[in-house]
């Protein structure tokens, strides 16, 4: 990569969306380039077992974004460690400014930078995070073997960090805001079969306290009741929702209340040759697949959108014989 390259695209994320979308720029034969901060994978990389990707019927988020990754590598794709800055759009062509200072140029760039997990926003909340609170099972579940822990939420991400955990903790309190949850059918039905596992409605958490050896119990409200009460945990699993990235969406480009990127069926933000996908965009569900799908949509977008933006390399006009050339 050298200094103020100009590239067909840039692909910012290397989650299974910006993986995609590398993968089919690669086939439609663009200059592309990914840059991902971390290491290529994103959310999925620490995602204990997935269940529902086409072609595999369980295998570890952490296999599925290496065949993601290796199968982007095959085809040659530019992969850079850096964290991005901001991305400047321009007329002719769109600009990425890195961390490091270094300017990328393109004609289209596609923003895969998913998002983050959601805080809860009580006391103790922050003090305690690597001290007993976490947002990852698969990360920090095997730190409390043989422990009791809660889980915060009631969606995909709780119901099954809770059935994760309830495999190597000694107890699971599952704590929910509401009377129903909201993840799927055949995880609630996994979650009343799993003896470890006790379900706590209607009730919040209001506080974290701890100790000297970290996290000691969480504080509690029922909120149909306003009945309070203290649970002892040594750890505390938050999953109560995803926050997109969306600050580096450059302004102008148009975002939900919620702070979502809208784009057009083809990916494509309210600025041309600026596209968004995965779980940064506006979409129906947050799913591994449709990540895949939109990074797919996006870059054969962008294909198109850069045929038609670039300015043409014509062939060398022909000059035509002399009338009396062979004379
Ligand atoms: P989610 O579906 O948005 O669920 C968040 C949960 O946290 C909800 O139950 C919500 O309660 C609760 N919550 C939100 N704010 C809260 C607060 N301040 N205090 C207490 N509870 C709060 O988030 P997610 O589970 O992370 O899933 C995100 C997306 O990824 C979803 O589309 C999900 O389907 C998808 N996902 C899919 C899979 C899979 O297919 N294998 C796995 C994981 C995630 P309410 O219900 O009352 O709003």
């Amino acid at each position: 990569m050298a200094r103020n390259e100009m590239y067909d695209v840039i692909i910012i994320g290397g989650g299974p969306a910006g993986l995609t979308a590398g993968i089919y720029a690669m086939r439609a034969a663009l200059k592309a380039v990914l840059i991902e901060k971390g290491l290529p994978g994103g959310q999925v990389a620490i995602t204990k077992g997935v269940e529902n990707y086409p072609g595999f019927i369980d295998i570890s988020g952490f296999d599925l974004s290496e065949k993601f990754l290796q199968h982007a590598m095959w085809y040659g794709l530019e992969i850079v460690q850096q964290e991005v800055g901001t991305v400047e759009p321009g007329i002719d062509f769109h600009s990425v400014r890195l961390e490091n200072g270094q300017v990328l140029n393109a004609y289209s760039i596609i923003m895969a930078v998913g998002g983050k997990a959601r805080r809860l926003d009580v006391p103790g909340e922050i003090d305690n995070f690597g001290k007993g609170v976490s947002y990852c099972a698969t990360c920090d579940g095997f730190f409390f073997r043989n422990k009791t822990v809660c889980v915060v939420g009631g969606g995909d991400t709780a119901l099954e960090d809770a059935l994760y955990l309830a495999k190597i903790t000694e107890r699971v309190y599952l704590i929910h805001r509401r009377d129903e949850f909201r993840a799927s059918r055949i995880l609630q039905q996994r979650i009343l079969l799993e003896p470890k596992i006790e379900i706590i409605l209607d009730t919040v958490v209001t506080e974290i306290k701890s100790g000297e050896q970290g996290v000691r119990s969480v504080a509690l409200r029922n909120t149909q009741t306003s009945e309070e009460k203290e649970l002892e945990v040594e750890g505390v699993f938050i999953f109560v929702g995803f926050s997109p990235h969306s600050s580096l969406a450059p302004i102008g480009v148009k975002t939900s209340t919620t702070g979502y990127v809208l784009t057009d069926d083809k990916c494509e933000t309210n600025i041309p040759g600026i596209f968004a996908v995965g779980d940064l965009r506006q979409n129906y569900a947050k799913q591994i697949v449709i990540a895949a799908s939109e990074g797919c949509i996006a870059a054969l977008a962008a294909a198109r959108y850069v045929e038609a933006k670039k300015p043409q390399v014509r062939p060398a006009a022909v000059q035509p014989e002399p009338a009396n050339a062979s004379r």
